[in-house]
């Protein structure tokens, strides 16, 4: 075997000898005042990386929605991230939290005011508007995936800038789409290997809604002087908050509080019996949850959370996705009047979260078999070419192109326990031959190196109990 060749590294060490070294100098005056550290820019609070480690689970969960979201004849959108403020105040509401503490509004170079968008709903029913969606058969169903941003409050699960995969269903009035889409949202999460629970509630029309909330304040006024100053003002504000409360003393008054679903119209009434019916004939279990509201003030009719089940069947804290109907959102921003829609938004982050948690891992990516080791400059152009032909052949390879010695790049590949190390020197780069090593037995022979790829790829066949001429499995005698 030919394979001593001794790396001389390029190094511009003569250079540095030179008598004229004016590089030294300036080298030596760096020495004489020591280096400022310069310190490293920080995560925004709220923001983070996704490293490499973590996304193979969050391809799991990418390409779980992708498949349900084709399955369902969802069709794809993209949306930009950054939406005229306008519209997130016209649609989400300007007494929300979202929109009164949460966005990221500027004013751009144009002088325009601008928000990276809080949720894609609104911007959903905007391409359905301004691309002319309307005169498509009905329901226009689309869905997407992308970051929004809100700053809130970072705390665990909770981000400034996070993930939300969105289902929207345009053009349509009937319950079953409804059910459907929560159908659909429960299939994500079972594929995935999660259990969750539905709770959903009805908050009717405008109308009745109006009806109930007057007897809300009402009843809240009364109890006024217990409220905390948060609640105080939700009271004033946007009372209907005051059902998903978080403090204690608003969710014991809420026990004696009027309920929404005794003030919903027949029409409200009987879209909402139709949903439910629907959920129990495909045994989707849910939980009526009167205190249920969503915080966006574009919702109608039937609204739902997807609440993570612990082992126990508890129900968890944070939701992993929700959504409802908002008929009246299209006609809200211009578009034809009365354009039914409904949809959901899943939290991708609180997905993946809950999957770590219950040790659920995605599925291992195949780990190459082969390893290509050169050595020196004509070796690694060799290599290059080779690589690719191995990447169409479908064949992963993998190499320490940045390594010199042999040795180095034998232990790396015993490392990764490859079956077979592919080994160009400069005298096989002269041949036209490759080395195979059989890393088990360490018998190695040298090949054309035209061909190694279909010597490669029987070995491997081989390996694996495929014959490499008929492609069947091999029957041991
Ligand atoms: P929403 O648009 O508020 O209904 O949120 C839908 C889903 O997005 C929630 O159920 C969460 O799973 C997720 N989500 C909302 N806000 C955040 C956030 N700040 N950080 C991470 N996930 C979030």
């Amino acid at each position: 075997m030919c394979l001593n060749i001794t790396y001389r590294p390029m190094t511009a060490k003569k250079k540095d000898e030179s008598p004229k070294a004016p590089v030294k100098k300036a080298a030596e005056k760096v020495e004489e005042e020591p280096k400022k550290k310069v310190k490293t820019p920080e995560l925004l609070r709220g923001f983070r990386d996704i490293l490499p480690e973590d996304q193979g689970r969050w391809n799991m969960v990418r390409d779980g929605i992708r498949n349900i979201a084709e399955a369902y004849t969802f069709d794809r959108i993209d949306m930009p991230i950054l939406e005229r403020t306008d519209l997130f105040h016209k649609t989400v509401g300007k007494a929300t939290d979202i929109v009164e503490k949460e966005m990221y509004t500027f004013t751009d170079p144009s002088n325009r005011s601008v928000s990276l968008r809080p949720e894609a709903t609104a911007s959903a029913a905007r391409a359905y508007i301004n691309h002319g969606m309307l005169d498509r058969p009905q329901p226009v169903k689309l869905w997407y995936i992308g970051q929004m941003f809100r700053h809130d409050r970072p705390q665990a699960g909770r981000y400034r800038q996070f993930n939300q995969a969105g289902f929207e269903s345009f053009g349509v009035h009937e319950p079953i789409v409804d059910a459907q889409l929560i159908v659909l949202g429960v299939q994500i999460f079972k594929d995935l290997g999660l259990d969750v629970k539905v709770d959903i509630n009805s908050i009717g029309t405008p109308e009745c809604r109006q009806a109930y909330l007057a007897e809300l304040v009402a009843y809240f006024r009364q109890h006024r002087s217990k409220l905390s100053d948060e609640d105080k003002k939700r009271l004033q504000k946007n009372p209907l908050r005051l059902l998903d409360s978080k403090d204690d003393v608003t969710k014991e008054l809420l026990d004696g509080a009027p309920q929404i679903l005794d003030w919903l119209d027949e029409k409200s009434k009987e879209h909402f019996m139709k949903v439910l019916e629907f959920l129990e004939e495909v045994e989707i279990p849910f939980t009526l949850n009167p205190y249920l509201v969503r915080g966006l003030d574009y919702y109608s009719h039937t609204v739902f959370e997807f609440l993570l089940l612990d082992d126990k069947g508890e129900k968890s804290q944070n939701a992993l996705g929700g959504g409802g109907r908002y008929d009246g959102l299209v006609e809200l921003l211009g578009g034809r009047e009365e354009t039914p829609a409904c949809g959901f938004a899943l939290g991708i982050e609180r997905i993946v979260r809950a999957l770590s948690d219950r040790g659920i891992d995605p599925p291992q990516r195949p780990q190459p078999q082969v390893f290509f080791a050169q050595l020196g400059d004509a070796a690694r152009r060799v290599g290059l070419n080779l690589y690719e032909s191995f990447r169409q052949a479908n064949i992963p390879v993998a190499e320490a192109f940045g390594k010199n010695a042999l040795k180095a790049q034998l232990e790396a590949a015993d490392k990764l326990n490859v079956q077979l190390t592919l080994i160009l020197g400069q005298k096989e780069v002269l041949d036209g031959t490759i080395i195979i090593r059989d890393m088990e037995s360490g018998a190695q022979e040298i090949v054309d190196v035209k061909k190694v790829v279909q010597i490669v790829e029987k070995k491997l066949r081989r390996e694996e109990g495929v014959d490499p001429v008929t492609q069947s499995p091999v029957v041991e005698k």
